[in-house]
């Protein structure tokens, strides 16, 4: 199909001639699974088996936990100094660093996104490993001294213990990233569960965590599939707390198979993330943050700005410009430095997307731009075109549920009440934007926005030091910042009586 889009067909890269071969990490030593079976991830833009990896069952899930557990309590890990923890977590960000390529070509290769975008996100990584050994050093409780001359209270804060880490496919090595230095900084031990479409940098990650010294089963990884890899890591008593990122009907089941022994879960669920943009914005950066916030990982992000509430009166501009943009931007083959957009992670992922844009248009919505798939020159893979939806209604599917894909959903606002109903009739709440030049807009809307973060007049920035999370079914608990630590903490009263014994409560 012809196309006047910007595509970027086979670049130069090679993907290399054997796959990788990926095994569970349990209690320090690399393992196939109990019963050998093992399954391929293939390349979304590449169609060829990038990753052969081990496909763990019960027992492996069994022997991580119990790794885990035993070097909880056995205090390898969560009885070293704050100095000993941020040492080996700024070892491993100098490791990070160090093997950037060998990352992100891998994250490339099975997850689809552009070769240059995982190499930022390897680099923010690292970063965030930094900013966890800060945390580890620095963490400390409260002292209570004003309960009476007779009394000191302390509150300490001590790792929870044995922590589930089950991560998506989208971030495959940002997201672990963001939970496991604040695991390991609070004192905590894990097992981890990539997703089974990028199993490899995970455990790239485990290499990393050896060659730096981590003492065995302080971190365990098992490959494999959610049930029955992730339903053994939510239910088993061993465990004390489950960190999940993925979709929110996982989060769900997670929360009741977790709750038979009620541990504690924290949850970074999905997003209908949306941009409001103002009649006095500054509409050629707000069109281009529109365009990054869509086309970003090809849409297929928690944080994507799927809907945007543009002011009638600049509207039908507004989405010319945007349609303008979204022409430019370069898509296609994600082994090219220059590409922007990559591949879609499965052909029924794909489907998904587009039945969302056909019912869309089913029920009256325009598709000035895209609304196909598209094939590569040169590539076996599956990409969906960059795509604007117009007249969309509140009520339709495609302007409340996450799509997961390169698709705008266009609606339009008359006033600040009328934009931030729109805004804040969704299920989700992960996060949202403003646009304008008055600061007031800004103020207020960052207010009443019933998200976790709030972005005027740019999007998507993110920093280690500040938290993350959702309201509503986005999610909750929060990572990075400080509150990322607090997440692996608990917090223990000790009570100390000071002089001679409490007054007899039996009379004497
Ligand atoms: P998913 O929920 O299908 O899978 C996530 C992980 O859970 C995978 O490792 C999977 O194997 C595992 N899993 C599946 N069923 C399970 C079960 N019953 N018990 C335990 N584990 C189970 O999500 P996905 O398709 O990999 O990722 C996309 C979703 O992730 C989107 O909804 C996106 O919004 C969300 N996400 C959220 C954030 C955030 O920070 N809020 C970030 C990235 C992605």
């Amino acid at each position: 199909m012809m196309s006047d889009l910007n595509v970027v067909s086979i670049s130069e890269a090679k993907i290399p001639a054997e796959p990788f071969v990926a095994r569970h990490m349990i209690d320090g030593a690399w393992r196939v699974s109990a019963d050998a079976a093992t399954f391929e991830r293939t390349s979304p833009s590449h169609g060829s088996v990038v990753t052969i990896a081990s496909k763990g069952g019960k027992a492996d899930a069994d022997a991580a936990i119990a790794a885990a557990r035993l070097a909880f309590d056995k205090g390898r890990w969560s009885r070293t100094s704050g100095k000993d923890r941020a040492t080996l977590l700024l070892k491993v960000a100098d490791l990070i660093d160090r093997d950037r390529e060998r990352i992100a070509l891998m994250e490339t290769l099975e997850s689809g996104k552009p070769i240059s975008q995982a190499k930022a996100e390897i680099e923010g990584a690292a970063d965030i490993w930094r900013f966890a050994a800060s945390l580890a050093r620095t963490m400390h409780g409260e002292s209570h001294n004003s309960l009476g001359s007779d009394f000191l209270g302390l509150v300490l804060k001590e790792p929870i213990g044995v922590v589930s880490i089950i991560t998506p496919w989208n971030f495959p090595f940002l997201i672990v990233s963001q939970k496991l230095p604040f695991a390991l900084a609070a004192g905590c031990t894990a097992v981890i569960k990539p997703s089974e479409m990028t199993p490899a940098t995970t455990v790239i990650m485990g290499e990393l965590l050896l060659e730096a010294g981590l003492p065995a089963g302080v971190v365990n990884i098992v490959l494999g599939f959610g049930d029955p890899v992730g339903t053994a890591m939510t239910q088993d008593r061993r465990v004390d707390m489950v960190t999940f990122t993925g979709s929110t009907g996982v989060g769900k089941a997670i929360v009741k198979a977790a709750s038979g022994t009620l541990k504690k879960v924290s949850l970074e669920l999905g997003g209908k993330n949306p941009q409001v943009i103002f009649p006095d914005a500054d509409l050629e950066n707000a069109a281009d943050a529109v365009a990054f916030g869509v086309y970003f990982n090809a849409g297929e992000c928690c944080n994507s700005g799927s809907r945007i509430i543009v002011h009638e009166d600049i509207a039908d501009e507004f989405v010319a410009r945007t349609i303008a943009l979204s022409r430019k931007v370069p898509f296609g083959d994600p082994l090219d430095p220059s590409t922007k957009v990559g591949a879609i992670i499965t052909p029924e992922h794909q489907k998904k997307i587009d039945s969302y844009v056909q019912d869309a248009k089913a029920a009256g919505a325009n598709v000035p731009l895209g609304g196909s798939a598209l094939d590569v020159p040169g590539l076996n893979g599956q990409f969906y075109q960059p795509t604007v939806v117009t007249n969309v209604a509140g009520s339709m599917a495609i302007a409340r549920e996450e799509v997961f894909g390169p698709v705008l959903s266009v609606l339009t606002f008359r006033t600040l009440d009328e934009a931030i109903d729109l805004v804040n009739d969704a299920d989700y709440g992960l996060s949202a934007g403003v646009w304008s030049e008055n600061v007031h807009t800004c103020l207020e809307f960052a207010r009443r926005a019933n998200a976790g973060t709030v972005w005027t007049n740019t999007w998507m920035d993110g920093f280690a030091e500040l938290p993350f999370g959702g309201y509503k079914e986005s999610g909750q608990g929060r990572e990075l910042g400080k509150y990322g630590l607090d997440e692996f903490l608990e917090a223990k009263t000790v009570t100390m009586k000071i002089g001679k014994s409490r007054d007899p409560w039996v009379p004497a």
